[in-house]
């Protein structure tokens, strides 16, 4: 698997399991229409149609795609850690049962941990 080279920060978070300061992302209020790919291998992860203002300070999604992201738990005991289901970069959280949107779950993710790929205008 060809992996990109990441810098010392985005190493922090996705090789050691990081968070970025809330509200410091560059994705947390971008709602362009586009994807979100993995910054580590490029796996597709996230569609712009899934994002939501959580108002939390990170990137909300309330759906990644299919089979792209893997939970676990977190070794903190009781929250669900994402990773990338193909090269296992630590993307955020979930939460589940917060009322948010109507599927109730909330991926909290780092912006540093994705890439935005905009959408080709036609
Ligand atoms: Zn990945």
């Amino acid at each position: 698997m060809k992996l990109n080279k990441l810098t010392k920060e985005e190493e922090r978070v996705i090789v050691g399991k990081g968070t970025e300061m809330p509200f410091t992302g560059e994705y947390d209020s971008n709602f362009r229409e586009g994807i979100y790919i993995c910054r580590r291998c490029n796996a597709p992860l996230y569609n712009s149609k899934d994002k939501f203002d959580a108002h939390c300070g990170w990137p909300a999604f309330d759906q990644e795609i299919k089979g792209a992201v893997k939970r676990l738990p977190d070794p903190d005991g009781y929250r669900v850690e994402i990773e990338c289901a193909n090269c296992g970069a630590h993307l955020g959280h979930v939460f589940e049962g917060e009322h948010y949107t109507d599927k109730n779950t909330r991926h909290c993710v780092n912006s540093i941990s994705m890439k935005f790929i905009p959408k080709e205008k036609k």
